[in-house]
This record gives C-alpha cells, structure tokens and sequence, in this order.
C-alpha cells in the first residue's frame, strides 16, 4: 500500500491539493496537519468581516471540516502542528493535545502560508494592538471594535490589507490614520495608481501620513498613542500593523530544504523542493515570474489553490506544472478599484533585462453619451526593442478588472501592437469603442 500524501497546513494551498489527491487517486490516504482550529477560510474576506459586509466569520470558510471529513474523505486533523521533518526517514513530528508522535509520508507538501510581520516595536504587545493574517484575528480586532468603541485607529503601513482595514474602520465609524514609510502607499501598484488611491483616501477623511516612520506604541495595558519617528505621538485607540508577510520556512529550513533568493522555499515547475518527495505550495514557496522568468514571491491566493491543485495531481501520477505568477492584484479603497500585473517598477524591469517604455493615460469606462461613465487611469508598461507588453496598473471608480486583458497580453508574450488589435467586447453600457486598455496601447505603440 503507497504511504499517505501528508500536508502540512490546511488553508489555500494545503486543501486544494488534499481534494485534488482524493478526486485522482480516492484509494491513496491524505492526511492534513493543521496547527489552528479553521480551516480552508477566506482570509481575503477578513477585512469584509470587521466592516461588517460578511455577517459571519464561518461564512469565509468554504468547506468546513466535516465536509472534508466525511464528503471527500480526507483525514484531517486540526489542533495538529508539524515541528520537524525527517527527509530521511520520511516522517513529520507531530505535536498534538500536548503528546508528540511522527508520521510516516510517501509524498510531503508543505503548506505553511506566511505570517504578518512584526516589527520590534515597543508597545507592540499591548492591548488594541493587531496584524490581520489569521482568522483568530480577525475575530479578535471584530471584538475589540465592537466592545471599546475605539475613536481613533491607526494603520502602520499602506499596504492592500492597511487600505482594505482603512475602509473597514471608517465604515465603523472610526478617524483613520494611515502611516506609511514610504514615498507612496500600494507600493506595487506603481506612483500613478498610488497617487489616485492618496487622493481618494484623503477625500475619504483617512490622515494619510507618506514617509513617516512609526517607532512604537504607549499606553498603560491599552495602546492609547503611537510613537512618531519625527512628528511626536499621536492618539490611537486601536492599531492595525500592516507591514507585509513574511513565509513560513523554518520548518523546511531546518530540515535541509532550500530557500530561493526571495527567502521563500525554492521549488521547480512541478512544486518539487530539492528534497526528494516533498513538495512546496502557497505563500511559503516561490513560484516562476510570468514576465521575467525568475523566482519570485508573490503570496497571493490564486498562486496558492493552483499550486495546491496541481500538486494533488502531480502526486497522483499526472504531473501539473504550478503555474507561472504574474503577480496580479486587485484592491478595493472605498469607491475605488486599484489593479496590477506583471512588472511596472522600471527599476525592476532593467534588472530583468529589459528597457522599460510607460505611458498612463486617463480614458472614460463608456462613451460620453451613455450615463455613468467614469475615467480609468491606465499604465501600461513595455519593453522599448521588443515591444512586449511587461506589466499595468490601473485605478477608477469601476472597471479596473480589465487588468485580466493585460495579465493575458503578458503571460502569451504579446507586443504592444498584438495588444492594440485584440478584438474586445464594445458595446454603449460597457464599454467605449476603443477600450481604455486599447487606447493605452494605441498611445504607447
Ligand atoms: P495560509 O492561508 O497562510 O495557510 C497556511 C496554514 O498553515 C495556516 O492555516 C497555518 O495555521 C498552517 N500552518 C503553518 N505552519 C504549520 C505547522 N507547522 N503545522 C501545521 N499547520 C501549520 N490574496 C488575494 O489573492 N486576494 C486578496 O484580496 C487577498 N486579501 C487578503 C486579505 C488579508 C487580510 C490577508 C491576511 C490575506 C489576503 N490574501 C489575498 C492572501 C491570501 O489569503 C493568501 O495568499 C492565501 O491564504 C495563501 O494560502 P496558503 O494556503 O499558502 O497559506
């Protein structure tokens, strides 16, 4: 009988890969490790939880452990934390209801997520002072909303999830400051769209604070004032620290499993690490970079259940390539849409190789006669000799999923000139004749 296909970790990529074993191969055991109590959640939706869209945090998880017990057979067992991996002897130790055991594996994933970071700030332990990556928090920062009625919040960091907290806050009736260390928020996103987003937040009577540095946090056992690097202290009754993720590797590292330039764990095509039988998916492995071929981090959810997929099939004898990542995100600020993909920082782009050509225009979502048409600010990026399209980022009141006509110009390699002449979708009430992405093209061509 073929040893189990064990999975450390029960979210994105960890239960994809556990359903999709089962459905390929019923007869193979799946066992699921998962240190927490919850299981395939939806963590994007948090931020929709605190706002109070989602009424209930079980309505984030899409299938809940019985479902998964008893409706595709997989034997998992939540309350259960990996501690060390033994390659060689092909087992996992296993700590559970305080009793240590290993478990034998015949294939290994891990799916490990990532964590929010912490920065070493005094103060960061008091009271009222949360990072939003797990859904214990989620329901934590919800409590504390509902029970102190806080005044005042302060959001460290303009990251998407600082942004999405921002809106939730606010909508709970909240003064929202924002502090970012940076030039401009959403980093990824570009200066373009960022600035459009500033705007926005400002109008939206968010204090946005740019390249201000928080030190730490006061308060007697609640935080009640935030330590400015330059501008003193300034009142918070809640704290939000949105400084970025950091993968859960330790495990792996430990266990003699490589790490790519990222810090994330290394895998091929196939999410194999250099260890053999043991696989890599999710926020804690790299993936492929669409545009420039290199490993990359990008952890995002979309990365994560297709990995996990591909993996269950690989393991099930149809070996599934992970997919490349283009590193397409979307990100919601009050009436705004944000959206990038592939690679807009010229710096990053050089370094790849190529000689990176922008332009950023501002085009109406429907002709000037139909009502409700709104301007999308579009950046388009391209290589100056190729023409190949690199990467966009755009920002409107609506419309900005049609990044997804950019993420497919890039993953197949077009040229601005291809993009210029796909023949999209026109119609008055959704669209004008010449899309905003093809007017981008037009421009840059
Ligand atoms: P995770 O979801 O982190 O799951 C890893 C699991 O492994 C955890 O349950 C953890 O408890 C468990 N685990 C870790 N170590 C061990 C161990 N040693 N033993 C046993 N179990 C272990 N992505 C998007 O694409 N779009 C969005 O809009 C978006 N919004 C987000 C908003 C927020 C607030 C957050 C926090 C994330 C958001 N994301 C979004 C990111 C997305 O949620 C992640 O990319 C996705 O959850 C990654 O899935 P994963 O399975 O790799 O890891």
């Amino acid at each position: 009988m073929t040893a189990p296909f064990v999975i450390v970790g029960g979210d994105a990529a960890g239960m994809s890969a556990a359903s999709k074993a089962k459905r390929e191969g019923p007869d193979r055991d799946v066992i699921v490790l998962e240190k927490g109590e919850w299981v395939s959640y939806a963590a994007c939706g948090m931020p929709y939880y605190v706002k109070g869209t989602v009424e209930d945090l079980e309505d984030l998880v899409a299938v809940t452990p019985e479902e998964f017990r008893q409706e595709r057979d997989v034997d998992l067992r939540t309350g259960h934390e990996v501690v060390a991996i033994d390659p060689q002897a092909k087992t996992v130790t296993v700590e559970a209801n305080g009793e240590r055991f290993d478990q034998p594996y015949g294939d290994l994933l891990l799916a490990t997520g990532a964590r929010a970071i912490e920065p070493p700030f005094d103060g960061i332990d008091l009271e009222g002072v949360f990072t939003l990556r797990s859904m214990d928090e989620a329901d934590a920062i919800e409590d504390y909303v509902t029970a102190v009625d806080p005044e005042t919040a302060t959001i460290v960091g303009g990251g998407y999830v600082g942004v999405e907290m921002a809106e939730a806050l606010v909508e709970r009736g909240v003064d929202v400051s924002i502090f970012e260390m940076l030039p401009h928020i959403l980093q990824p996103f570009g200066e373009e769209t960022a600035r459009v987003v500033e705007d926005h937040l400002r109008e939206q009577g968010v204090d946005l604070h740019l390249e201000t540095a928080v030190e730490g946090f006061a308060g007697g056992d609640a935080v009640e004032s935030v330590e400015l690097a330059d501008e003193g202290a300034v009142p918070a009754d809640l704290v939000i620290v949105g400084v970025g993720v950091a993968p859960n590797v330790e495990l792996a590292e430990e266990a003699g499993i490589e790490l790519g330039p990222t810090g994330a764990i290394a895998t091929d095509e196939y999410g194999r690490t250099n260890v053999a039988d043991v696989y890599a998916a999710g926020d804690c492995a790299e993936a492929t970079n669409a545009v420039t071929g290199e490993p990359d981090h990008v952890p995002l959810a979309l990365t994560a259940n297709r990995a996990g997929r591909a993996i269950g099939s690989t393991i099930s004898d149809d070996p599934t390539p992970t997919g490349e990542t283009a590193g397409t995100a979307i990100v919601k600020a009050f009436d705004l849409g944000a959206a990038r993909t592939g690679v807009i920082d010229p710096e990053r782009a050089r370094e790849a190789g190529f000689d990176p050509v922008h332009v950023t225009i501002e085009a109406p979502t429907r002709p000037h006669y139909y009502p409700g048409a709104t301007d999308l600010t579009v950046t388009l990026v391209a290589d100056r000799e190729s023409e190949r399209v690199l990467g966009a980022s755009l920002v409107g009141h609506e419309g900005t999923k049609r990044i997804d006509t950019v993420v497919t110009a890039l993953t197949t390699g077009l040229t601005v000139s291809e993009l210029q002449n796909l023949d999209l979708a026109y119609a008055p009430p959704f669209s004008p004749v010449w899309d905003p992405i093809l007017t981008a093209a037009k421009v840059l061509v």
